[in-house]
């Protein structure tokens, strides 16, 4: 169970390098994310961005806890299964 937290595996898409991220800091980046649409309350401008941060806040927790927070550095993207 003790893996290292950014073992490598090859991407199903393109082949390229994947690094899996650390669940508990995806976690907590997500949280802070998604915390800061409140932010939207004290500046009525923030609306926009602020709810742009929050889903991508929703989408790494989603990752964090469903998925296997592995990240292709070639597709730009998280993906769920890895060829190892
Ligand atoms: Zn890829």
């Amino acid at each position: 169970m003790a893996k290292a937290a950014e073992k490598q595996f090859s991407c199903p898409s393109c082949g390229g390098e994947m690094i899996q991220k650390s669940r508990a800091r995806l976690s907590i980046v997500g949280l802070c994310m998604s915390a800061s649409v409140a932010m939207a309350f004290v500046f009525p401008g923030f609306w926009v961005p602020g709810i742009i941060l929050a889903l991508t806040g929703i989408y790494l927790l989603v990752w964090a806890t469903f998925g296997q927070a592995r990240w292709c550095r070639t597709c730009k993207a998280f993906r769920a299964k890895a060829a190892e």
